[in-house]
């Protein structure tokens, strides 16, 4: 596996389905050294290419930034590295659909069989019990630790009036529970709306959540966004 091939394909693979924008990242643990990790440089995800990949420590320390500009949010990546080791993968994205969820007293739950992983848990982190007046973005080792804590052994955590982290021991994993969990928030709102207020949901229960995740790696799929994400690139590029 080229791990900085495939990580250039997840940031244009999540860009074009609408999960980050411009300033959404995903990263991958380093399967030469599993104390680093590979994120792009500050740029917008659909622009990434093989020179933008940048390595770094778990304290997020650039190995070799080359003059140029780490993300400022990249504790996210080394502080649930540290925290999570079945972790291989993480993103970070503003996934519109989900922020909703993260300003409300309504939970995320399981109602789509490709989504089975949100009957996991996706708490809801709080950036103002750790500090207040923050401009909401994770800039320091301190506020990554508090959302990773937060995480503890999720898949996913929104971040409040911010957007969400998702993880996987996989890339294709972390990359395909994003594109998801936006489809899950949009089908949840659907749900509620075409039901009303108090209205019933029939979500899926937890032996449908154990049975289904497992199983949902999004193997499929991952080979077709990789090929559609890379084509026109010249190799390296
Ligand atoms: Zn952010």
């Amino acid at each position: 596996m080229n791990q900085v091939e495939d990580l250039v394909a997840a940031n244009r693979i999540l860009a074009e389905h609408g999960v980050i924008d411009a300033y959404g990242h995903v990263s991958v643990r380093s399967q030469n050294d599993p104390k680093h990790y590979l994120l792009s440089r500050s740029i917008a995800p659909e622009l990434v290419t093989h020179g933008d990949i940048l390595e770094y420590d778990l304290d997020s320390n650039p190995v070799d930034p080359r003059g140029r500009e780490s993300v400022r949010e990249r504790f996210i990546h080394g502080e649930i590295y540290k925290a999570r080791p079945d972790v291989n993968a993480v993103v970070h994205n503003h996934s519109p659909s989900v922020v909703p969820f993260s300003v409300t007293a309504i939970p995320m739950r399981p109602l789509f069989h490709m989504a089975a992983f949100v009957g996991e848990g996706v708490p809801n982190f709080e950036i103002r019990d750790e500090e207040k007046g923050t401009d909401l973005l994770i800039k320091t080792p301190y506020l990554g630790a508090a959302l990773a804590k937060s995480l503890g052994k999720s898949p996913a955590a929104l971040m409040r009036g911010h957007g969400s982290v998702t993880v996987g021991e996989s890339l294709p994993r972390a990359v395909g529970r994003s594109i998801y969990l936006e489809l899950s928030a949009r089908m949840q709102l659907q749900a509620i709306s075409i039901v009303g207020p108090g209205g019933k949901i029939v979500y899926l229960d937890d032996g449908e959540v154990r049975a289904s995740v497992p199983a949902q790696d999004y193997g499929r799929a991952w080979p077709m966004w990789r090929a559609k994400a890379l084509a026109g690139l010249k190799p390296h590029e």
